[in-house]
C-alpha cells in the first residue's frame, strides 16, 4: 500500500475498513468495461464512512463513490484516487412496517425481504439491479414509481463527513435526480416506511414486473439499463429507433436490437466504444428529431 494511502487511516480502527488494491472496474460495473481501481476502501459502518469522507476532504484527496456499479461507466485508463465502496454496508432488518437497509443492500434484496414480510411499496424496485444508496442517489424508478415517492428516513453524510438524517422532502427528489447528485451528499442507510399488504399479491406484482423486463430488455448483455433519460413528451428508445440507430455499433458497443434505449457491450467493449456510441446516438437523434438526449448513465471519469 502506498504511504499516502496508509496515512489516510492514521488513528482509525483498521477493523472498520476493508481495503483492496488493483480491483478491475470490469468486475465492479454492470457494463463490464474500464481499467483498474488502484485503491478501494469499503467502510463497514456509517460512522466509519463519515470519518473517511471527512479525512479525504480535509486532505484534498481525490475520491469517487461507487455503489453496485449499474449506472456508471468507468475510465479505460483506470483510477488512481481512492475508490469508496458501499459493499460492506449491508445490514437489513424489518421492524413492524419499517424496512431498514444500509446503502450497500441491493434493491432486489430489499424488495424480496419486504414481500416476505407482507409489506408493499417496493415491488417496482424488484429487478432494478442497483444498491439502496445508488437507487436513492439516482431516484431509481420503474413502472411509473420511484424511490422518492416512498415514505423514507435517510441517514446521510455531507461532503464534510457529517452524519445527518434526511426526510424525503429534504432530498429534493425528481426524475432521476436528488440532493445526493446535486450536492454530493451520501446515502448511508434508509428506513422505508411501507404499507402492510398481501404477500401473495405483492409477489405476483413483482413477478409480473420482472417478466416485462425480461420480455423488453436485453438482460443477456452487459449494460447500464436505459442509457438516456426520458425526454419530456418522448421515449428515448423510440427516438433512437426512429433515427434508424437500432443495431448500430462502435467497436463492441451496440445500440440494442431488442430495446434501442439500451447500449450494450457485445463482449470486449471499451468505455470509449460506449461513450463514442452514445455521442453518435445523441448527434443523430438531434439531427433527426431535434430532441437533445441527456445521459442517465454517469461517467466516472468526469466525476459527474
Ligand atoms: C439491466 C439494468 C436495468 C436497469 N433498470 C433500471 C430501472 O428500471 N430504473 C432505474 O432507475 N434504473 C435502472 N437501472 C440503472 C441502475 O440500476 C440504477 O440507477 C441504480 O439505482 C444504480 O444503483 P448502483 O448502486 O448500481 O449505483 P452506481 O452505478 O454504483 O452509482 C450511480 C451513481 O450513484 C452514486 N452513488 C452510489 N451509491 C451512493 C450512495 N450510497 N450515496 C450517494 N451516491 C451514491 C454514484 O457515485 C454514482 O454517481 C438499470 C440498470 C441495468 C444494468
Amino acid at each position: 500500500m502506498k504511504a499516502e494511502h496508509r496515512r489516510l487511516f492514521d488513528g482509525f480502527d483498521p477493523d472498520q475498513y476493508l481495503i483492496r488494491e488493483n480491483l478491475s472496474f470490469a468486475s465492479l460495473t454492470s457494463f463490464r468495461t474500464g481499467g483498474t481501481a488502484a485503491f478501494a476502501v469499503s467502510p463497514k459502518t456509517p460512522e466509519a464512512f463519515g470519518k473517511l469522507i471527512c479525512r479525504l476532504t480535509e486532505r484534498g484527496t481525490d475520491y469517487l463513490l461507487l455503489g453496485h456499479g449499474t449506472n456508471v461507466l468507468a475510465p479505460d485508463e483506470g483510477y488512481t484516487g481512492v475508490l469508496v465502496l458501499t459493499d460492506q454496508l449491508n445490514e437489513l432488518k424489518i421492524t413492524e412496517n419499517v424496512l431498514s437497509a444500509q446503502a450497500g443492500v441491493l434493491l432486489h434484496t430489499a424488495a424480496i425481504a419486504a414481500q416476505k414480510a407482507a409489506l408493499s411499496g417496493l415491488e417496482f424496485a424488484y429487478g432494478i439491479p442497483g444498491s439502496v444508496g445508488g437507487g436513492l442517489c439516482m431516484n431509481a424508478g420503474a413502472f411509473e414509481h420511484s424511490l422518492g415517492e416512498l415514505d423514507l428516513r435517510i441517514l446521510s453524510c455531507d461532503p464534510a463527513g457529517r452524519l445527518l438524517t434526511l426526510s424525503c422532502a429534504d432530498c429534493d427528489f425528481s426524475y432521476r435526480d436528488s440532493i445526493f447528485l446535486q450536492k454530493g451528499y451520501f446515502a448511508l442507510a434508509c428506513e422505508f416506511h411501507l404499507k402492510p399488504g398481501d404477500a401473495d399479491a405483492i409477489k405476483a406484482q413483482m413477478d409480473a414486473y420482472l417478466e416485462r423486463r425480461k420480455q423488453t430488455q436485453p438482460l443477456e448483455y452487459p449494460s447500464a439499463g436505459s442509457f438516456f433519460k426520458r425526454p419530456k413528451g418522448h421515449f428515448a428508445g423510440r427516438l433512437i429507433e426512429d433515427a434508424g440507430l437500432k443495431g448500430v455499433r462502435v467497436g463492441a458497443a451496440q445500440v440494442s436490437e431488442k430495446h434501442a434505449g439500451f447500449l450494450i457491450n457485445l463482449g470486449g467493449a471499451t468505455t470509449k466504444d460506449v461513450t463514442d456510441l452514445a455521442a453518435l446516438v445523441q448527434a443523430r437523434v438531434k439531427e433527426h428529431s431535434g430532441v437533445t438526449l441527456e445521459r442517465e448513465v454517469r461517467y466516472l471519469s468526469d466525476h459527474d
